[in-house]
């Protein structure tokens, strides 16, 4: 199937509440157009340099969505445009996003994530730091970041009880905050488990290979 089909097939497919991320990492602009004219218009990148240079190229009403693990030094390059960050997995990041929203003079939309699977690898906050930080007075003098929500990844297993389980608790730990600090994004799934993220209450998931095809090519790591 061609990315235009995937992306109606998958769109129609979702629940009303739901966004898509169109993941387009490593893919080339063409890739990322035949989306576009499908109607696709929010996009994730986890590479800083690859992120701006796409942003310059694409058509500016295109909503870029940061879903890798950023580093604070790199910030700056993507606060002028960015739409939402997901992967914000500490204070100093935290810290350094606000910063460079201000010198944009903008309010930049952050996601906290949380560590929900059992690999090491994974970054992230866990629950009681997530819930303390958000307390936090230093938290609360940051005035150019809003947390709109939380993002989280299960574990990479074929076993869909642990999956489910682990979104089931990020679900739980976001509906007790959800109140209290007005969020309204829950971002969960990708394209092996976007049906069972949504099943367990995300409202935004990030597919890339189910739209794009397999990625072929190692990225760039700047
Ligand atoms: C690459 C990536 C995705 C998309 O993965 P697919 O399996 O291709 O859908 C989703 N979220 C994050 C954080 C990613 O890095």
């Amino acid at each position: 199937m061609s990315i235009r089909d995937n992306i109606k097939q998958i769109s129609a497919s979702l629940p009303s509440h739901v966004t898509l991320v169109a993941v387009s990492k490593t893919k080339p602009n063409e890739a990322i157009m035949e989306a576009y004219d499908a109607g696709q218009r929010d996009f994730g990148e986890n590479y800083v340099q690859e992120l701006s240079d796409k942003a310059e190229q694409l058509p500016k009403d295109i909503r870029w969505h940061f879903i890798g693990h950023l580093q604070s030094n790199k910030v700056k390059y993507i606060a002028p445009f960015v739409h939402l960050i997901h992967g914000v997995d500490s204070f100093k990041l935290l810290a350094e996003i606000d910063k460079q929203a201000q010198k944009n003079k903008r309010v930049i939309s952050c996601l906290l994530q949380i560590y929900i699977a059992r690999e090491e690898s994974k970054f992230g906050f866990d629950m009681a730091e997530c819930e303390a930080l958000l307390a936090s007075p230093e938290f609360l003098s940051f005035k150019n970041i809003r947390i709109a929500g939380m993002m989280g990844m299960a574990s990479n297993t074929d076993n869909q009880t642990i999956v489910r389980a682990e979104f089931h608790a990020l679900h739980e730990f976001y509906k007790r905050m959800q109140p209290i600090h007005d969020l309204s994004v829950l971002s969960m799934g990708m394209s092996s488990d976007y049906k069972l993220a949504i099943a367990e209450g995300s409202n935004m998931v990030r597919i890339g290979s189910s739209i794009f095809g397999e990625r072929r090519y190692a990225p760039k790591t700047v």
